[in-house]
């Protein structure tokens, strides 16, 4: 007996770009969507007498596929420094942390991602895990640990420490050593390799024949490969290297533009952790030096993409979620938003980006990410019409309904409200003290410390924003050098 929803009289946008339906039906069987159109409720001769039909009220709300984040890592846990994420938590918690973070995902409409990288092969273990129906979350595809060379992003440590186990990435020097370490993460479950280039794209990490023997590597393992190319010259080789997609492409040249659409090869800008930065980020401590920064790169990451949509790119959708600035469950539908702002794109097109087009990270045949007769049931239902204000999909009180697997999901909001930051790098004391700083309030310390009647008590929390702060004005300084 097959399990049945019916989700009647919505708004149907079904994600391939076609106009909105009003009073339009969906109808589900098992994980398979049956038929789609302002008949589909008349389930007379099709569902079987005895099957119970699961019904669903979408009039007055929009009702479309469930949205895929080709950029979200799961086992990041919500970083505000680097060490947090290389460095501390063991992998056993960081898989059961994840494995809580992933369900805040799916309840904010998010019915599939990619993770372009991460901890151990904990993205492996939470993919079969949600398989296995052990953790509730998204339909998933996953990477390991970036591979990445002395100068690409993720051996950001001195020489003495290395690049530790804990790692996001993992140090391949030569062809052999990549290749070897491609051979193992396959071994090991991924269904991605994740390349690591330079962190902002003024340099090349890997040479093209290094990044082309990757790339073959993965081929010939029938897995997929992806890499951070956030400069032309990255963009060149990982289309001449023949990638699946290719991650950020902020500065593009006219004549990689041009090579990036001839190739097809769809392009994921991830601006959500750009955005939030910049427009967000000095709420919680972030300079405004670096706040422009940020708001720069965005420019001319607009100007790139304008360019590339117009060439023919697709442009597909991810959002860097897992860091402070992007925490899991909160902000994945404000891409949409985003490449509205900065792509050029009707609510429309970014909703055609963020399930139809972004579908290929799930499964080359993109089985999901349409409402079609034949496609997975992946499907949500909003109190809202996006196409008015794509920002209706970012309040999660409005995603009333959430299918997956033509299932519908429950949740327990007030559970999934909690947080759990990771542990901060380990401070021994978090300012300078001096004699006269305690005595003599004079601000000899750095924070000023007042005087031994009444010191000032430094908040930990604040203190770790502004580390955070100054490496990010350190990597501000190191982008305006090189624009
Ligand atoms: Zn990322």
């Amino acid at each position: 007996m097959a399990s049945w929803v019916l989700i009647e009289g919505g708004t149907v946008i079904d994600g391939t770009g076609a106009a909105p339906v009003p009073g339009c039906s969906v109808l589900v069987r098992g994980d398979r969507i049956e038929a789609v159109g302002p008949d589909a409720g008349a389930t007379e001769g099709v569902v079987p007498r005895g099957d119970e039909v699961t019904r669903i009220d979408a009039a007055g709300k929009t009702v479309m596929p469930g949205l895929i984040d080709a950029h979200c890592h799961t086992s990041f846990g919500e970083t505000r420094m680097q060490e947090e994420q290389d460095l501390y938590t063991s992998h056993e918690l960081r898989t059961l942390r994840s494995a809580w973070n992933v369900t805040k995902v799916l309840r904010s409409g998010v019915t599939g991602i990619s993770d372009p990288g991460g901890s151990y092969f904990v993205g492996v273990g939470i993919r079969e895990g949600i398989a296995e129906g052990l953790i509730q979350g998204p339909k998933m595809t996953t990477a390991g640990r970036f591979i990445t060379t002395s100068n690409g992003i993720s051996d950001w440590y001195p020489s003495s420490v290395g690049v530790p186990d804990s790692s996001i990435g993992t140090l391949a020097n030569t062809t052999d050593e990549m290749v070897t370490e491609i051979r193992h993460q396959v071994k090991n479950g991924v269904d991605l390799i994740k390349i690591g280039d330079s962190l902002l794209g003024d340099f090349e990490a890997f040479s093209p024949d290094e990044i082309k023997a990757m790339s073959d590597t993965a081929h010939r393992l029938n897995k997929r490969i992806t890499m951070h190319a956030r400069g032309s010259n990255n963009v060149d080789s990982a289309v001449a290297a023949e990638l699946d997609w290719i991650m950020h492409g902020n500065t593009l040249r006219d004549d990689t533009i041009e090579r990036l659409a001839e190739s097809k090869i769809p392009l994921c800008p991830a601006l959500l952790l750009l955005g939030n930065l910049a427009e967000f980020g000095p709420a919680v401590g972030v300079p405004m030096a670096t706040r422009d920064a940020y708001a720069g790169l965005l420019e001319d990451t607009a100007e790139s993409l304008h360019k590339a949509r117009q060439a023919g790119v697709t442009i597909i959708c991810g959002t860097d979620t897992g860091f402070a600035a992007t925490p899991y469950g909160e902000w994945h539908a404000r891409e949409l938003e985003l490449l509205v702002r900065y792509a050029g794109m009707t609510p429309l097109e970014a909703i055609k980006a963020a399930t139809h087009d972004t579908a290929v990270v799930l499964d080359p045949g993109a089985d999901t990410g349409a409402l079609q007769p034949g496609k997975g049931a992946d499907v949500i239902v909003v109190d809202g019409d996006p196409l008015a204000d794509i920002r209706v999909l970012q309040d999660k009180r409005r995603i009333s309904t959430v299918i997956l697997r033509g299932e519908v999901q429950r949740f327990d909001d007030e559970v999934l409200a909690q947080r759990r930051p990771y542990e901060q790098a380990q401070h021994i004391c978090p300012d300078i003290i001096t004699y006269d700083s305690v005595y003599n309030g004079d601000g000899a310390g750095a924070g000023g410390a007042g005087t031994a009647e009444q010191p000032d008590v430094r908040d930990f929390a604040a203190d770790g924003d502004k580390e955070l702060a100054a490496e990010l004005a350190d990597r501000a300084a190191a982008l305006a050098e090189t624009a």
